[in-house]
């Protein structure tokens, strides 16, 4: 089993939910996005109006979908869940448009997926409250306008590079989410473990904050696969030694490292000699999807100062040579 694996079983998504932060206040860290978004919602909560729809960017497992659903409670809101994959015909995203009603959130995962025609019939929802359905087909086709009912558009990226400039420039708010302060995770830890019912130590808290890549998610995750070894191999409390005996086992490493992240700087290290390499390349040579690689592992990859971005490709840092045990060449970037 892998802990960090990014799609886990139903029952660990059951799990998942139930550690889900509730309201603002239960949502711990993102200083900057939770004040910049509070004053959005109440100063639209005061006009009586729908807010402004919102672009949440960062990697995944920082609290996208969290947050999303928390601005629908904040405003009293539904909340309609969907994703840009799911979204493959322009019909599918206006059948769930015009069942709309006034003043739902309509959540859109992974945004920067959408099918062009779909994502054209959204310009016109986020802008006018309108779609165009077409009937018919070829020369004889129709448009027919349709009034939706107003709606708050709350989308998610892992790349908000990789969205559309007419698209971006219809959200009026954009909140960047950054990597989680240990002392922030510790904090979420301590909150999952108390929901769980997890004996989790001070000590031990610590070392899985330290390794959880600055994310929520995973350190969620770490939390119960070392409840599980605190379990079966001890006397159930977490502490610092049973936190690094579990972390062990599960190949997360001192720098909260997991076997991706190691693999991705291996090969660019040991077959690239420290890059520059094609982000592409370095995805074959670990047999990962190309997106994998730049949306999951490189952003904490760069943010630990391991791996550096430059217009030739990606380049190992001195830090990263010396993680692996190896001695970097003079040419490598601190
Ligand atoms: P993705 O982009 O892959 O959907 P995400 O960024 O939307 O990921 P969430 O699914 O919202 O991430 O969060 C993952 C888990 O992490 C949640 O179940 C929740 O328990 C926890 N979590 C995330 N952010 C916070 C936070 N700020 N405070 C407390 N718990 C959090």
């Amino acid at each position: 089993e892998d802990a960090l694996n990014p799609l886990p079983d139903p029952a660990e998504r059951d799990v998942e939910s139930t550690l889900r932060p509730r309201d603002l206040g239960e949502f711990v860290g993102q200083p900057k996005v939770r004040e910049q978004l509070e004053l959005v919602l109440h100063g639209a909560m005061r006009r009586g109006a729908p807010p402004d729809h919102v672009l949440l960017s960062g990697p995944p497992g920082l609290g996208k979908t969290s947050l999303a659903m928390i601005i629908a409670a904040e405003l009293g809101a539904s909340l309609r869940i969907t994703s840009g994959p799911a979204l493959e015909r322009a019909g599918d995203l206006a059948a769930m448009l015009s069942n709309l009603v006034e003043g739902d959130v309509l959540f859109i995962d992974e945004i920067h997926r959408m099918a062009r025609p779909a994502e054209e019939m959204l310009y016109l929802a986020m802008e006018d409250f309108r779609v165009d359905v077409v009937v018919g087909k070829g020369p004889g086709a129709t448009s027919i306008p349709l009034d939706i009912a107003p709606f708050t558009l709350v989308g998610a990226t892992t790349r908000s590079g990789a969205l559309t400039g007419p698209l971006r420039d219809r959200f009026g708010f954009t909140g960047h989410m950054e990597f989680y302060h240990p002392d922030e995770l510790e904090l979420i830890l301590r909150r999952s473990a108390g929901i769980l019912g997890v004996d989790l130590r001070e000590d031990g808290a610590v070392e899985i904050a330290r390794r959880s890549r600055g994310t929520p998610r995973i350190a969620n995750r770490l939390l119960r696969r070392v409840r599980d070894y605190a379990e079966v191999r001890a006397d159930g409390a977490v502490t610092l030694e049973v936190a690094r005996d579990a972390l062990a086992v599960y190949d997360v490493d001192e720098l909260g490292l997991d076997r991706l992240d190691r693999a991705v700087l291996g090969a660019l290290v040991r077959s690239f000699g420290g890059g520059p390499v094609g982000v592409s390349t370095l995805a074959v040579a670990v047999g990962e999807e190309p997106t994998t690689v730049e949306e999951v592992c490189e952003p904490y990859l760069v943010r630990a100062g391991m791996l550096a971005r430059t217009p030739r490709g990606r380049v190992a840092t001195a830090s990263a040579w010396l993680h692996l045990g190896l001695q970097p060449p003079a040419r490598a970037p601190g």
